[in-house]
């Protein structure tokens, strides 16, 4: 995006690639004449260098046993997603920590520590046997839920937006580019407050893997690449308060680190 001459904004062709209009609306450089400024894409850094542009943020519920027991709930059921809007995120820079604001309307903010999965090829009606060819990389996420109101939605049977689509409520840490190094079905993932461990599982007790997830998700909606995909929390879900540390770890990820404001 540039202003020209008489202040009008245009939009550059890396721009207009990014909002989807063809090469040659791209090549015409047509002024937009947006009438308030757009709002620049929400990115995560690639580890190694390189911005990662996101579209949206899609979140699979209860993915893992442990914890769709520890919320009141023991038979396998089928994958169920919300989204978060893409401007939630918080994306931490390498060796960073991260920092949210406690929101408001809660008294029980909870950490959820999930792999993030980052769609590089979009499409529809993805086999599982194909999925990790649409996959560009993986990152280390936060679904940072609002409980007190997620427990009265669900009592109210109303939408979960408040709870989980609020603002700066998706920090995700740099996304590791999964080309050379195939798809992630195992390793440690963990989350500490402070130092003091909270939650721990592996990627192995995903109820429905990455590929199962990409698999039901392109079902639902056509997949675009810049998608995130926070995939699910394991047991230990708990609050956190102004001050603390949140330390959210996966095995062979870089770590993400943000703290509480
Ligand atoms: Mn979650």
């Amino acid at each position: 995006m540039c202003v020209d001459a008489r202040g009008i904004i245009v939009a550059t062709p890396a721009f207009l690639e990014h909002a989807g209009m063809s090469s040659a609306a791209a090549a015409m450089e047509a002024p937009m004449n947006f009438v308030i400024p757009p709002a620049p894409p929400a990115a995560v850094p690639v580890h190694g260098g390189g911005l990662f542009p996101v579209h949206r943020i899609y979140c699979v519920g209860r993915n893992y046993a442990e914890h769709a027991r520890e919320m009141g709930f023991s038979d396998r059921e089928p994958p169920f997603f919300f989204m978060k809007p893409a401007d939630a995120l918080v994306a931490v820079a390498e060796g960073q920590t991260g920092q949210i604001d406690y929101p408001g309307l809660t008294q029980n903010l909870h950490h959820e520590v999930e792999l993030v999965v980052a769609i590089g090829k979009g499409g529809r009606d993805i086999p599982a046997s194909d999925a990790a060819q649409h996959v560009y990389g993986h990152a280390v996420g936060l679904d940072m839920t609002r409980r007190d109101l997620q427990a009265q939605m669900k009592k109210d049977g109303r939408p979960w937006c408040i709870a989980k689509g609020f603002e700066q409520s998706a920090p995700v840490g740099p996304i590791l580019a999964a080309q050379g190094r195939g798809p992630m079905t195992s390793g440690a993932i963990t989350l500490a407050v402070n130092g003091q461990p909270r939650q721990s599982g592996d990627l192995r007790e995903l109820i429905w893997s990455v590929a199962e997830t990409i698999a039901h998700l392109s079902r639902a909606w056509t997949l675009q690449p810049g998608d995130l995909i926070f995939t699910g929390t394991p047991a230990g879900v708990g609050a956190v308060v102004r001050g603390d540390v949140i330390q959210a770890r996966i095995e062979g990820l870089p770590a993400l680190n943000v703290a509480v404001r």
